[in-house]
């Protein structure tokens, strides 16, 4: 079944492009297993730390409730970012740097 990298859609075949959100769909889940690396209810946070990964060849993908069709609320509202499996312990590792050398927060 055709997936959306992007909605974690599941899309009939022979569909080809996300309806939702314009995405190329990738064949199955199991081309690549995607895992969460990051978390945060501020978008802007994980944008950042996506460029970031980006920035060093490593894809990210951002899923965010709010584009799904699902009402949130309060703690839901969590965006996760996402990379390749075989990718996850060099961003996990290149996330910690980050946070490391981030200057303190308020
Ligand atoms: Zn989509």
């Amino acid at each position: 079944m055709p997936f959306c990298p992007n909605c974690t859609y599941e899309y009939k075949e022979g569909i080809k492009i996300c309806p939702d959100c314009g995405t190329p769909l990738v064949k199955e889940l199991i081309d690549h297993e995607w895992v969460v690396v990051y978390t945060s209810d501020q978008e802007y946070d994980v944008q950042m730390v996506k460029d970031a990964l980006e920035s060093t060849e490593i894809e990210a993908t951002i899923l965010s409730q709010k584009d799904s069709n699902f009402p949130v609320t309060g703690d839901l509202a969590v965006i996760k970012l996402l990379v390749k499996s075989e990718d996850a312990a060099s961003a996990l590792t290149f996330i910690k740097e980050l946070n490391k050398t981030k200057p303190e927060e308020e």
